[in-house]
């Protein structure tokens, strides 16, 4: 049986992966605000961008833009005012079309249907995914590079698609190690530990709380390459 289908590895890994979240998790002031229109502002910052780069931006464009409503009065230059420091220079084009998306209807982020945000510019399934996640509470899976590095090399679970982020099996595979409640929780420690612990280069294995039963992990330690 691979791993990835042994019903132990999964509770394993989903139970161990909660606990380092109760130490652990970084504290980020979009993590304790479920207001769809900020947890939407939240995510489409964070796309393709540092957590800490939009820590220093979020705050300012709430206290500016609190509501959908103040959002809708912001003009070209109050983007580029906030965001000039984030890159993406593009996001700004985007985030003017939303806008004109918004004031072209009876539009409410708290009233949408998840699905209608889909397409929208810069708008793709994982940011519908963390905004069904973190705005409506759904049980759903929120797969990135960080997310897909740490299940790949956990489970050894291999897509099959040159970009595992548009695998449905991954997402499914995904969907499938969340736990029973407080899945917001353990998406946000996914996130965290993929960024702080089972980094890119150099993981922390050796201090790793899933070491124990980490397929990457036995492979380095059967053939002595033990990452510290
Ligand atoms: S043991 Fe290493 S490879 Fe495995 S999950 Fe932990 S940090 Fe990642």
């Amino acid at each position: 049986m691979h791993s990835w289908e042994d019903p132990y590895i999964r509770n394993f890994f989903t139970r161990k992966i909660m606990e380092w979240a109760s130490l652990n998790l970084r504290q980020f002031s979009w993590r304790s605000d479920r207001n769809s229109y900020r947890v939407f502002i939240a995510e489409f910052l964070l796309q393709r961008t540092k957590s800490s780069q939009v820590a220093a931006v979020y705050p300012k464009f709430i206290s500016k833009f609190p509501t959908e409503d103040a959002f809708k009065s912001a003009t070209s230059e109050d983007f580029e005012l906030l965001l000039k420091n984030l890159g993406l220079i593009k996001r700004i084009d985007y985030l003017l079309e939303i806008q004109k998306k918004m004031k072209a209807s009876k539009f409410s982020f708290e009233t949408i249907k998840p699905m209608e945000i889909l397409g929208w510019p810069g708008v793709g399934n994982y940011t519908l995914s963390a905004f069904r996640c973190f705005a409506r509470g759904e049980r759903i899976s929120l797969v990135d590079v960080n997310v897909i590095r740490v299940i790949s090399r956990f489970f050894h679970f291999v897509s099959s698609k040159e970009r595992p982020r548009n695998d449905p099996l991954f997402w499914k595979f995904a969907d499938e190690l969340l736990p029973d409640d407080n899945w917001d929780i353990y998406n946000y420690a996914l996130i965290d530990f993929g960024s702080m612990v089972c980094v890119q280069k150099n993981p922390k294995c050796f201090s790793c709380i899933l070491k124990d039963e980490c397929s990457e992990y036995k492979e380095e330690c059967s053939s002595n390459k033990v990452r510290k």
